[in-house]
């Protein structure tokens, strides 16, 4: 099916559902009267957001084996096709668009003049299984998440055979250098640095929760890991973190909110935001980094915030 925009943009309002005893606080995170834009629709497992520009989104249609493309003059079209089923993405401090790509096994970043080119797609002699999602550092570093969903589930990649002993995080240093960051893991998947880069989150999609890591050594290494939050309903999949600290996670029922963490975990949820669909991933982006481009199923959604992202 072909990614299509509806005619006129269709936008109904957003029923927020707060935490019991968050309902003032929750409800201070979005405009008045939240709505839930629909900006595009036909996809079957639609993932990936990242802005491209100050209206311009880019997501992937993993299954359909495309990256997508919205902008408000267009509508959605397709950008690159195909894809090698990218899945997770980011914006590097340059302003080039970074994947994660199942079926190439790599990092991959696309250049200023349009070209696609790996960055990596192995550590210690051994291929990734199929990198999930990304972030980018201030340093310039990527971390990035590397479970098996791309060669396990067939239709999103090109399958192959599993070379590494483990689902891990790695971090793939300006210079080329990729260093393993953590130990296996179940389901790596979803990664966001706190606003000041001091903990990176991580969201395990099989084990059901986000695990928080203080940053160490200049940015170069990861302490233990501590639980953040349990998601109820889960799975989380793609997270990110807003100017104050929150952490905002999809979910099957949506996107979850959290608080900052304090001095005590786990972290207190202040509520969540329905969505119709199953929610793989979000990103802030737009005028004041306060919009969200939400991927849900085979839908793109546009929520606008009363927050700013921390981080593109
Ligand atoms: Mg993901």
């Amino acid at each position: 099916m072909e990614p299509t925009t509806p005619p006129a943009l269709a936008s109904e309002p957003l029923a927020l559902t707060p935490a019991p005893g968050h309902e003032d606080d929750f409800a201070a995170l979005f405009p008045r009267e939240p709505t839930l834009d629909l900006l595009a629709t036909g996809g079957t497992w639609f993932e990936g957001p990242a802005w491209t520009g100050e209206a311009e989104i880019v997501w992937s249609d993993v299954v359909g084996n495309r990256l997508l493309i919205w902008t408000p003059e267009q509508g959605a079209g397709i950008l690159l096709e195909p894809s090698h089923h990218q899945n997770g993405h980011a914006i590097d401090s340059e302003g080039r668009l970074i994947a994660a790509s199942h079926g190439e096994r790599a990092v991959v970043r696309r250049e200023h003049d349009g070209a696609w080119q790996i960055l990596t797609d192995r550590h210690d002699g051994r291929r990734f299984n199929s990198p999930n999602d990304l972030v980018c550092d201030s340093q310039g570093a990527i971390w990035f998440t590397d479970p098996r969903y791309g060669i396990d589930k067939p239709e999103e990649g090109y399958g192959g055979t599993v070379e590494m002993d483990g689902a891990r995080v790695y971090r793939l240093a300006s210079d080329g250098t990729v260093t393993a960051v953590t130990e296996p893991h179940p389901g790596p998947n979803g990664l966001a640095f706190s606003p000041d880069e001091s903990v990176l989150y991580l969201a395990d999609s099989e084990a059901g929760h986000i695990l928080a890591f203080e940053v160490l050594d200049g940015g170069t290494r990861l302490g233990e890991p501590v639980t953040f939050a349990v998601l109820d309903p889960g799975p989380p999949d793609g997270i990110r973190v807003d100017g104050a600290g929150r952490v905002w996670s999809s979910c099957a029922s949506g996107i979850q909110v959290f608080a900052a963490p304090g001095d005590g975990a786990p972290a207190e949820r202040l509520g969540t935001v329905p969505l119709p669909l199953r929610t793989a991933n979000l990103a802030f982006g737009g005028p004041g980094r306060s919009t969200l481009a939400v991927t849900a199923t085979s839908n793109l959604y546009r929520i606008e915030t009363a927050v700013r992202g921390a981080h593109a």
